[in-house]
């Protein structure tokens, strides 16, 4: 076993690094527990990919997404929070202390607050990646003002997201064009007839987007047909990239219950059907998805796993554990 035996018993172990993790980690450190955040090898969560957020409280003239983060981090530290920086790869759930393994580590922890996030999917074209934070976007509501004033901004994607963002974009730039895969839309009628309705949307059907153009920023993107084949340019400023999202939890299956997307499940507030073991921000919430909402979930979870520690939860479970009379975890 060698360097994966347990070596370290924490009181509230944060896995994630986002707004909900350190939130959390900041009232947990607060409380005097003994806190470790499991940041990941990429810190910060989406808004290190993010150019200036202007929707966070505090902040009047906005703050860049990174700096914003490196702010948390500093915050959480000077609270008293250890962070490492590694990737939880595994986790324990049927044993108390809770387990949780990283890449060379088995930490140990009386309550656990899941916080990993999810990950907004992209195309996967090297043009949308290299122009990532230069008009390729994947939040609307981040990013969108940015383009305060321009001609045109590409949604891709047919969902109740791509509906939201172009909405949203109309009320920014004089033209949205939402380019869609097929010839149908997946979002919720409500939010299609406001889309369908609104003359400062266009849609672009049956087309996939094989290009976005431009050097240092974007400048359009090339879409075919995919009926006839045809393929055109459609001059743009902006492409915010609505394909759905991902939670990070594939290190989680079949330990912790799921739903049918992978978000993690919650019950009674934010705690999962692992007592003791809590959820918080985009790894549970796939409504909202705001930096400020995140926050605000990490600041519930750890709420209430302080509250599981000071009402003597860890001691029955350890005597649970041990005498193999363990409460049944609520059902799917
Ligand atoms: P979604 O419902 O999964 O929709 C993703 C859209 O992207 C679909 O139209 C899909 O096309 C398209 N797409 C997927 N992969 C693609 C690819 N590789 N290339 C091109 N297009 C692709 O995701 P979402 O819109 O982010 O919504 C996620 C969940 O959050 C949903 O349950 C949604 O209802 C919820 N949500 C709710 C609200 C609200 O209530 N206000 C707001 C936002 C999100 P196909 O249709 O062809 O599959």
């Amino acid at each position: 076993m060698g360097a994966k035996e347990p070596n370290s018993l924490y009181d509230i172990v944060i896995i994630g690094s986002g707004p909900a993790g350190y939130t959390a980690g900041i009232y947990a450190a607060r409380a005097n527990l003994r806190t470790l955040i499991i940041a990941g090898v990429t810190p910060g969560g989406q808004l290190m990919l993010t150019g200036l957020v202007e929707n966070f409280p505090g902040f009047p003239e906005g703050v860049q997404g990174p700096e914003l983060m490196d702010n948390m981090r500093l915050q959480a530290e000077n609270a008293g929070v250890e962070i490492i920086y590694d990737d939880a790869v595994d986790v324990d759930f049927n044993t108390y202390p809770r387990k949780i393994m990283t890449t060379d580590k088995t930490i140990l922890a009386r309550a656990v607050i899941i916080a990993t996030g999810a990950s907004a999917k992209w195309l996967g074209l090297e043009s949308e990646r290299r122009l990532i934070g230069r008009g390729v976007s994947s939040c609307a509501t981040c990013d969108g003002p940015l383009f305060k004033g321009a001609k045109c901004a590409v949604v891709i994607g047919g969902g109740d997201t791509a509906m939201e963002y172009a909405l949203f974009l109309t009320k920014i730039v004089e033209k949205v064009v939402v380019v869609h895969r097929r010839d149908m839309l997946r979002a919720s009628k409500i939010l299609q007839e406001r889309a369908l309705n609104n003359p400062k949307i266009e849609f672009v059907w049956n087309s996939i987007v094989e290009e976005v153009l431009g050097k240092d920023r974007v400048e359009g993107v090339r879409v075919r047909n995919k009926l006839t084949g045809e393929e055109r340019v459609l001059p743009c400023n902006a492409v915010f990239v609505a394909i759905g999202h991902a939670p990070n939890t594939e290190f989680l299956k079949g330990k912790i219950h799921l739903d049918e997307a992978g978000y993690v499940k919650v019950y009674n507030g934010l705690e999962t059907n692992v007592k003791g073991v809590f959820a918080a921000g985009d790894v549970h919430d796939k409504r909202y998805r705001q930096a400020v909402t995140a926050a605000g979930f990490g600041c519930m979870a750890a709420m209430e796993a302080i509250r599981f520690i000071e009402e003597g939860w860890p001691e029955r479970l350890e005597k649970e554990y041990q005498t193999g009379r363990v409460e049944e975890a609520p059902s799917a």
